[in-house]
C-alpha cells in the first residue's frame, strides 16, 4: 500500500479540517474544542480561526494527550474575489511565518475599523452601546459579527444570533459592512508563504448560480489556490457530486470541515460531517506528495 493510500485510511476515519475556538468567533477555548475532537475520535484535527493564529500557538504549547487528533495548524483568512466576500483556509501553515503575520496584523486592524463602524451604524439605529458589547462578548479576540450578534441576543434585542444576523448583521443589513479585503492572490501568497496549501472555503455558501461558482474556481486556482472544501459543515449528501466536477475541470484537490463553531450548533459537531466522496483525492495527500 502507498503512503497517501495508508494516510488516506488512517485519516478517512474522522478528519476536520475547518474548526474555531474562542481566538475568534467560536465558543469553546483551544484546549477544549481539542478535548471535544479527542473526545469525537478525530483523527486529524485544524484549527481555522478567522484572520488569527493565537488558538494555534496555544495548542502548539500543550503536552500532547493520548488519542489526541494530529493537529494541523491553521488559519481561515477574509479575502475578496470579484467583488465577492469569500473565505481561504491556509493548512499546514507556519504561524511564525513573517509574511503571514504581516496580512494577518493587516486583517486585525481592518476587522477593528470594521467593528466600530458596524457600532455606528447599529446605534444610528438605535441600537446603543453594540460596540463596547461586541468587545465584551470578544474578551480579547479580534471582533466579528457573531460577537455583535451575541451582544444583540445577550441585551435582550435578538432571539438569537441567526435572527441577529437576519436582522442586522446578514447581507444588505445595517451591520453588514463592506472591508478591503485583500484578494485571493494576497491570500494565497501569505499561506504559500507560511508553507501551507490554500484551500477555498465552503464555496456553497456564497450562494452563487453555477457559473459564477464556475468563474471563482477558475479564478481561486488562477491565484495559486490548492483545493476547495468539497464538504463542510451539514452539507446535503448529493452537493458534492456537482462541486466535484467543477473542482476537477481546475485541477483543485478536495478538503473537509465541519465549521464548528459552538456545542449549541447543533447540526454539525467537530469531525462529524459527510466523508469525502471515494473519487476525491484529499488535500492531505498533496501534502503526502510534497
Ligand atoms: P465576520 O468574520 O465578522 O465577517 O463574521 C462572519 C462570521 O459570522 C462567519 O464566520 C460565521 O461564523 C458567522 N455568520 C455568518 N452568517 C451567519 C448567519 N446567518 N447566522 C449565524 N452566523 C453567521
Ligand atoms: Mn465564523
Ligand atoms: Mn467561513
Ligand atoms: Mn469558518
Amino acid at each position: 500500500m502507498t503512503v497517501h493510500a495508508l494516510l488516506a485510511q488512517k485519516f478517512s476515519m474522522s478528519v476536520d479540517l475547518h474548526t474555531h475556538s474562542s481566538a475568534s468567533d467560536g465558543v469553546l477555548s483551544p484546549p477544549m474544542l481539542l478535548a471535544r475532537a479527542r473526545h469525537n475520535g478525530v483523527a486529524m484535527l485544524a484549527l481555522t480561526d478567522h484572520d488569527n493564529v493565537a488558538g494555534v500557538r496555544e495548542l502548539q504549547q500543550l503536552t500532547a494527550q493520548p488519542q489526541d487528533p494530529e493537529l494541523v495548524a491553521g488559519v481561515e483568512i477574509s479575502a475578496q474575489a470579484s467583488g465577492q466576500d469569500v473565505h481561504v483556509v491556509g493548512l499546514w501553515i507556519d504561524a511564525d511565518c513573517p509574511a503571514l503575520g504581516s496580512l494577518l496584523g493587516a486583517q486585525a486592524v481592518l476587522r477593528g475599523a470594521r467593528a466600530q463602524a458596524i457600532g455606528e451604524r447599529l446605534a444610528r439605529k438605535g441600537l446603543a452601546d453594540c460596540y463596547a458589547g461586541a468587545l465584551l462578548q470578544a474578551d480579547g479576540a479580534a471582533v466579528s459579527r457573531p460577537h455583535f450578534a451575541r451582544h444583540l441576543v445577550a441585551a435582550g434585542h435578538c432571539r438569537d444570533e441567526s435572527q441577529a444576523f437576519k436582522r442586522w448583521l446578514g447581507r444588505g443589513k445595517a451591520g453588514d459592512v463592506r472591508c478591503e479585503w485583500p484578494g485571493l492572490a494576497s491570500a494565497n501568497a501569505a499561506i504559500h508563504a507560511a508553507g501551507g496549501l490554500a484551500v477555498l472555503a465552503h464555496p456553497l455558501k456564497y450562494r452563487l448560480s453555477r457559473t459564477r461558482l464556475d468563474r471563482l474556481l477558475a479564478e481561486f486556482r488562477e491565484a495559486g489556490g490548492d483545493a476547495v472544501e468539497l464538504v463542510s459543515g451539514a452539507q446535503a449528501p448529493h452537493a458534492a457530486t456537482d462541486l466535484l466536477k467543477l473542482m476537477d475541470r481546475y485541477q483543485l484537490v478536495a478538503s473537509t470541515g465541519s465549521d464548528f463553531h459552538s456545542p449549541a450548533q447543533t447540526w454539525c459537531d467537530v469531525g462529524q460531517q459527510l466523508a469525502l466522496p471515494r473519487q476525491a483525492t484529499a488535500v492531505w495527500e498533496l501534502r503526502g506528495a510534497a
